[in-house]
This record gives C-alpha cells, sequence and structure tokens, in this order.
C-alpha cells in the first residue's frame, strides 16, 4: 500500500476504503483474486475462475475494475477481458440487485462480494441484454479451455493469479446478497462508442435535411416568385412614380421659367419707362 502513500488523500472516505479491501484481498483464493493497480488506486485487475458444474468452469477469466471516485456510494464497473462466451469483453458492466429495486447498490458490499457475485452470475442465461452473449455451450467451453492461456499486459499469465487450495467461499449473508444480483452493460457506452450512436442519430437528420430543405424550397419556389411579382409591381410602380416625377418638376419648371421671363420683360419694361421719362427731363 506504500505506493499510495502521498498519491491519494488518505482520509479520503473512497481511498481508505479501497485500501482496506486491497489489504484483505491482498492473499488470492482459488476462485478469485484482484489488486489495484500499482499507478492507480481506483482500477483493479481480477481474475475469477468459472463456476463448477457450468461450461465455464474449465475456464480462468481477468477482467478490470473501474472503481468511481464516491466509491462505495456508487458501485463499481467491470469489464471482462477474456473471450467467455457470456458476456461481450472490454464493455462496461454494472452490477445491480435485481427486482425491485434494479439501480441500487448497497455500499456495504465490496470488490469481493461483486466478484462473487459475477461468478455466480456467469451461467445465467443472456436473454438478450446489453452486452450479453448467448453462446452455444460448446462454444463457452471451448473460450474456457482457451481462457487458460490468457496472459494480461499488466499482470501476466492469469493462472498464476488464483492460489491453490486457498478457499473463502461466501458467507450465508454474501449468498443471499449474490442470489438477487443482476449484471447489465451500461446503456451509456464509451466515448467513442457514444460518438457512434451520435453518428446514428445524425445520419437521418443528414438523409431527412436536404429533403425536408428541397420540400421547403418547392414550397418557398411559388411563394417566392410570387414574393418576387409582388416585388416587379412594386418597383414598377415605383418606376412609374420615379417616371412622373421628373414630369411633374419640368412642367414646374416651364412655368417657373415662364413666369420669371414675364417678370423680366415687365421689369426690363419699367426699365426702359423710366430711362425714357429721364432722357425726355
Ligand atoms: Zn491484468
Amino acid at each position: 500500500m506504500d505506493q499510495y502513500q502521498g498519491k491519494y488523500n488518505t482520509k479520503s472516505t473512497s481511498v481508505k476504503r479501497l485500501m482496506r479491501e486491497a489489504t484483505e484481498l491482498q492473499e488470492a483464493t482459488e476462485d478469485y483474486s484482484a489488486h489495484p493497480l500499482d499507478e492507480n488506486l481506483f482500477e483493479w485487475h481480477f481474475t475469477i475462475r468459472g463456476p463448477p458444474d457450468s461450461d465455464f468452469a474449465e475456464g480462468v477469466y481477468h477482467g478490470r475494475i473501474l472503481l468511481p471516485a464516491e466509491y462505495p456510494m456508487k458501485p463499481p464497473n467491470i469489464i471482462l477481458l477474456t473471450p467467455n462466451g457470456r458476456f461481450e469483453v472490454n464493455k462496461k458492466i454494472c452490477l445491480s440487485i435485481s427486482g425491485h429495486h434494479p439501480e441500487t447498490w448497497q455500499p456495504s458490499w465490496s470488490i469481493r462480494t461483486a466478484l462473487l457475485a459475477l461468478i455466480a452470475f456467469m451461467p445465467t442465461p443472456g436473454i438478450g441484454t446489453i452486452g450479453s452473449l448467448d453462446f452455444t455451450p460448446e462454444e463457452r467451453k471451448k473460450l474456457a479451455a482457451k481462457s487458460q492461456s490468457y496472459v494480461c499486459p499488466e499482470c501476466g499469465k492469469i493462472t498464476d493469479e488464483l492460489a491453490t487450495g486457498v478457499s473463502k467461499p461466501a458467507t450465508e449473508e454474501e449468498k443471499s446478497l449474490i442470489d438477487c444480483v443482476a449484471f447489465k452493460a451500461e446503456e451509456v457506452q464509451e466515448p467513442n462508442n457514444s460518438g457512434e450512436t451520435e453518428g446514428e442519430t445524425t445520419v437521418p437528420e443528414d438523409t431527412s435535411l436536404p429533403s425536408l430543405r428541397q420540400r421547403a424550397s418547392a414550397l418557398h419556389s411559388p411563394l417566392e416568385t410570387a414574393g418576387a411579382n409582388v416585388l416587379d409591381g412594386a418597383s414598377t410602380s415605383v418606376n412609374s412614380g420615379n417616371f412622373q416625377a421628373p414630369a411633374h418638376t419640368a412642367n414646374i419648371s416651364i412655368l417657373d421659367q415662364h413666369r420669371s421671363l414675364i417678370i423680366m420683360i415687365v421689369v426690363m419694361a419699367i426699365g426702359l419707362l423710366v430711362l425714357r421719362r429721364l432722357i425726355l427731363i
């Protein structure tokens, strides 16, 4: 546990709890083992033996446990890495209580309880649940035999992860808990998968958009042409108004010109009369 000293806040509930569980799980059993990664207390690797009297009896399965920052208030996520024919690999599967409270996780549960529940849950039928695989017994047995040679890049040969002759079976209390546990894959997928689903949702939008646009343009085109006609009408009326306006101003200017001419003639006549008077005097 020394590797986590100084790296994590040891006063935090989740850190305290995970360090305690790591100590409790230090000794491997013949059915399961689990340990946190050296560099990350919130990611564990586990190994489980397939339940006896099942298609998985010969199998040894390895996987990751991702613990939320809120652990143990929120449940761990389990990801199986060894092909097994019951759960999809590299997919988050979460544990819940089946029945009336499907989303309930009890903070009193632990990584050990989760692993015991996972072992017990393996032989149950998948019935098309997300993340479940309904392989034939033959296929599962074949995968079980193959699983023994699985090597984890972090942990090495997984069969070495299990002890021989060390058994820590579930207590009566744990058994009653395990009986009502269910596992299902999360509907919300990993980021790359959600990207794909986003892509899927955008595809129909993309295909429908042009058709909508076409429909819209088909609807708009008569309106647009009608609008254009209205505009044309308006522009012609405006033009006719503009055409009339210079004519009107021309009329006014002709009248003005005439008026000023008459005034000029009158003024000149008066001037001539005045001049004539002056010369005569
Ligand atoms: Zn590993």
